[in-house]
């Protein structure tokens, strides 16, 4: 069986310096994510605060923590002294508890908003126009302490790449055309799409964080 480091250094063979990974470990005990970080691994997604928050405190410090999950406002606070990048930003009001943590905590936190691409139904995630309202709404300005870095979307689960290469294109499309209001505290810069079974077509569709779980680990 390979290694969690022979299975990073295969993925990573195939992306491009531009297109950063990361490593998706939620549900993965501490000892797994020592190996990803003993071959070089130093961006780790969670989509639980308070396992994210359990793993921060034993882990070394110079990791970047990713949230990729569905988060409550209620469990911000936890994560807010330390989290990298939020990129899973689906409502101003999530947003707007993020920017009074991150001010309590004197930092700038960098978010991405996460747009529903895929045609199933899925529960999270805004329209293209939700996402608009909040980049181009005029109380925006006053949550100083977040930034809008990108965004992110799932593609359909389904075995027709065609569908999932049409999903991304689509996300990059308004990505790009977001780019028009784009300021200080808004900036289109990342562009978080791709898992295991589809992080290539996604980097070809222009990617910049492919978030890969099982690839890395085994499945869940
Ligand atoms: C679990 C998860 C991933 C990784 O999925 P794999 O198929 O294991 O690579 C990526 N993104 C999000 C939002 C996830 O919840």
């Amino acid at each position: 069986m390979p290694s969690i480091a022979d299975n990073l250094a295969q993925i990573l063979q195939g992306l491009r310096p531009e297109t950063r990974l990361v490593a998706v470990t939620k549900t993965k005990p501490t000892n797994l994510l020592t190996e990803a970080y003993e071959a070089g691994a130093r961006l780790f997604g969670e989509n639980k605060v308070q396992e994210m928050v359990a793993k921060y405190e034993e882990l070394p410090k110079d990791i970047e923590w990713h949230m990729i999950g569905h988060l409550q406002t209620n469990k911000v606070k936890y994560m807010a002294p330390f989290v990298s990048l939020v990129h899973s930003v689906d409502s101003f009001k999530l947003l707007k508890e993020i920017n009074k943590e991150a001010k309590k905590n004197d930092r700038v936190i960098d978010c991405i908003l996460q747009i529903y691409i895929a045609k199933e139904e899925t529960k999270f995630g805004l329209s293209e126009e939700e996402a608009l309202e909040i980049i181009t709404s005029a109380e925006l300005a006053a949550l100083t302490n977040v930034r809008i870095v990108g965004l992110m979307g799932m593609a359909s689960n389904t075995d027709d790449p065609d569908v999932v290469r049409a999903e991304f294109r689509g996300l990059k499309n308004t990505f790009e055309s977001f780019k028009t209001y784009e300021n200080g505290q808004v900036m289109m810069r990342e562009l978080s799409m791709g898992m295991s079974g589809d992080y290539l077509i996604a980097q070809e569709e222009g990617s910049t964080l492919v978030r890969v779980g099982s690839a890395i680990f085994g499945s869940r």
